[in-house]
C-alpha cells in the first residue's frame, strides 16, 4: 500500500514513521523540510510538494493544524492532484462542518473520504497507540481501518461524515470539564485537610471516579506518573485544550445544544493560557485554582 502522508509535526512525524515501520511505502511531505528530513531519517520517501506526495498514493493522510489548512489543501492538492479513486483519510482535530465539507468534495470528485481523529498525544502517536474515531462511508470502514492500522490501538467507527470529528469534540470537552472538577475537589479536599493521596484512593473507587481522576491525576506524586510529576510539562497542551473547546462551543451554537459546563471550561482554559500556560498541561488548572501557578513560570 502506498501512502501520501501530509503534516509531519508532533503527531504526524510518529504516525507516518509507524506506517513505513509497517514497511508501507511513505511518501512524506510538510512545510517544514526539518519535518520532511526527520521523516526520512524514519523510513519514509520525501516528497518534493503536497502534490507529489498525493499523485501515486493509494491511500492520501492529513494531519494538519486546524480546518483552514485541510479546507485548503483539499481544495489546491489532493482533489485536482490525487490518484484516482485514492481513499482520503483526514487525522487533524477540525470542525464538523470543514469535515463534511471536504469529504462531499472529495466524493463529488471520485474519491473515497474519511475523517478520523485521534485520541492519545505524542507518546502514542510515537508508539502507534492512537484511539481513532472515523466518520465516513460504512462501506469504506474496512479499507480504512487496515490503512489506520499501523498507527492504531483502536479503531471506531462513529458513523457518517463528520461523526469523528463530532465524537472527538463532545468527548474532549467532557474531558476539559472532568479535568476542572477533578481539579476543585482535589483544590477543595486540601482546604480541608484531606490528604491527596487518601482521596486519590477514595475517589477512584467511588462515584467520583473518572479518566481525570484515575489515569491523569492532577497532583504530583499521587496516582500514576502523569505531567503533575514533571511540573506540568510536556503531556496535553493547554492550548489544545482550549482549540477543542472552542470547537465544541462552535458546534453547540451551530445546532443550538445547550452546554453551559463546556463553556465555563472553555472560558477558564482561555484564562488559564491567556495567562502564560498555553504550553503547560492542561492539568495545570490545579496549581491554576489553588493559585500557586505562577511557580510553574519561573
Ligand atoms: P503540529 O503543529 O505539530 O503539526 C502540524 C504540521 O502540519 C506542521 O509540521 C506544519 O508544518 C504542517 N502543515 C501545516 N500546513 C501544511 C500544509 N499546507 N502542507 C503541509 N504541511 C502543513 O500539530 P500536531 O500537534 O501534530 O497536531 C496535528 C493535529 O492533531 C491537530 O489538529 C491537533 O489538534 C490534533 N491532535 C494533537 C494532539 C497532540 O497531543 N499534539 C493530540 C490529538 C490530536
Amino acid at each position: 500500500m502506498r501512502i501520501g502522508f501530509i503534516g509531519l509535526g508532533n503527531m504526524g512525524a510518529g504516525m507516518a514513521a509507524n506506517q513505513a515501520k509497517a514497511g508501507r511505502e511513505v511518501l512524506a511531505f510538510d512545510l517544514s523540510s526539518a519535518a520532511i528530513a526527520k521523516a526520512i531519517s524514519a523510513g519514509c520517501q520525501g516528497a518534493a510538494s503536497a502534490r507529489e506526495a498525493v499523485a501515486t498514493a493509494d491511500v492520501v493522510i492529513t494531519m494538519l493544524p486546524a480546518g483552514p489548512q485541510v479546507r485548503s489543501l483539499y481544495a489546491q492538492t489532493l482533489i485536482p492532484h490525487a490518484k484516482a479513486g485514492a481513499l482520503l483519510i483526514d487525522c487533524s482535530t477540525i470542525d464538523v462542518d470543514s469535515a463534511r465539507a471536504v469529504a462531499a468534495e472529495a466524493r463529488a470528485a471520485g474519491y473515497r473520504a474519511a475523517d478520523a481523529p485521534v485520541s492519545g498525544g505524542t507518546a502514542a502517536a510515537d508508539a502507534g497507540t492512537l484511539a481513532f474515531m472515523v466518520g465516513g462511508d460504512p462501506a469504506d470502514f474496512t479499507d480504512v481501518q487496515t490503512a489506520l492500522a499501523p498507527m492504531a490501538r483502536v479503531v471506531i467507527e462513529a458513523g457518517t461524515s463528520g461523526a469523528g470529528q463530532a465524537a472527538k469534540i463532545c468527548n474532549n470537552m467532557l474531558l476539559g470539564i472532568s479535568m476542572i472538577g477533578t481539579c476543585e475537589a482535589f483544590a477543595l479536599a486540601e482546604k480541608l485537610g484531606l490528604a491527596a493521596d487518601r482521596f486519590f484512593e477514595i475517589a477512584s473507587k467511588s462515584s467520583g471516579q473518572c479518566w481525570s481522576v484515575t489515569s491523569y491525576c492532577p497532583v504530583e506524586g499521587v496516582g500514576p506518573q502523569t505531567p503533575a510529576d514533571r511540573g506540568y510539562q510536556g503531556g496535553f497542551a493547554t492550548a489544545m485544550m482550549l482549540k477543542d473547546l472552542k470547537l465544541a462551543q462552535e458546534a453547540a451554537a451551530q445546532v443550538g445544544a445547550a452546554t453551559p459546563l463546556g463553556a465555563s471550561a472553555e472560558a477558564l482554559y482561555a484564562l488559564l493560557a491567556a495567562q502564560g500556560f498555553a504550553s503547560t498541561d492542561f492539568s495545570a488548572m490545579l496549581p491554576w485554582l489553588k493559585g500557586e501557578a505562577t511557580k510553574l513560570l519561573n
